[in-house]
């Protein structure tokens, strides 16, 4: 049989969700099989999200089953009945959207745009390509905006009072811990290419904490000098 939960996949989004309720709102409470050309076309929305690039790999992820099984899930809020597996987002969704099915299409569309959007514009910009290509900067970056990792080695630093950019040495320009999440950013010291499989998992020694403004200079130095530079290298090569 189909399979329908896609195991390990990530929880829907809002977002997901939303798009999935315009097209329960379309479909006027009739629910075809994961074989519909509308239920497909959802399912290859929902892969190219921007922040599903990893899950999005794996084949279970909201295919087309999954896709018809959400719609399902959708109808037993919207109906109140079989709500064995409605989730807290299908719910706060429908309370929020329920009764606007207008409302849903325009943000839906909002969403849809944005999806095309980071489609053409999130991967690498041609000057801060790595010589490695376009492919590895990409995982590269993706790796670096890894939530979690940043999280983890700001906090470590702040644990060790090194909390400054390890290029210029810049300390955080406050003390309000949100303005000082935004003035560093995580580089990744290991080229990927350079691991035997680039998929192994990042520990936090492979990571340097640079300010923002160091990190797209040193990312730019390595497009520029087509050859990997370290951050150490990067001091002189950027002038900091
Ligand atoms: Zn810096
Ligand atoms: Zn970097």
């Amino acid at each position: 049989m189909a399979r329908t939960h896609g195991h390990g996949n990530p929880n829907w989004t809002r977002d997901e969700t939303i798009l999935a309720l315009d097209l329960y709102f379309d479909l006027n409470g009739k629910i075809p099989s994961g074989s519909d050309e509308r239920i497909k076309a959802l399912s290859e929305v929902l892969r190219r999200f921007p922040y599903h690039a990893e899950a999005s790999r794996k084949e279970s992820f909201r295919n087309s089953d999954g896709v018809a099984f959400k719609l399902q899930n959708l109808r037993q809020v919207a109906t109140g009945k079989g709500l064995g597996n409605v989730s807290e987002t299908d719910r706060a969704v429908w309370l929020e959207f329920g009764a606007s099915p207008d409302a849903t299409k325009s943000l839906a569309n909002l969403i849809r745009a944005g999806v095309a959007a980071s489609q053409a514009s999130e991967p690498v910009r041609e000057d801060v390509e790595f010589v490695e290509g376009r492919v590895i900067t990409e995982l590269h970056t993706r790796r670096e905006r890894e939530p979690k990792l940043r999280e983890q080695l700001l906090s470590s630093r702040h644990a060790r009072n090194k909390l400054f950019c390890e290029m210029c040495g810049a300390p955080p320009p406050s003390a309000n811990s949100a303005l000082r999440e935004a003035h560093f950013e995580v580089h990744h010291i290991v080229p990927l290419s350079s691991t035997s499989t680039g998929t192994r998992t990042t520990r936090l020694s492979d990571l340097a904490l640079l300010c923002a403004n160091c990190h797209r200079l040193l990312h730019r130095a390595i497009a520029v000098e087509k050859r990997w530079i370290t951050v150490a290298e990067g001091k002189s090569v950027c002038g900091v």
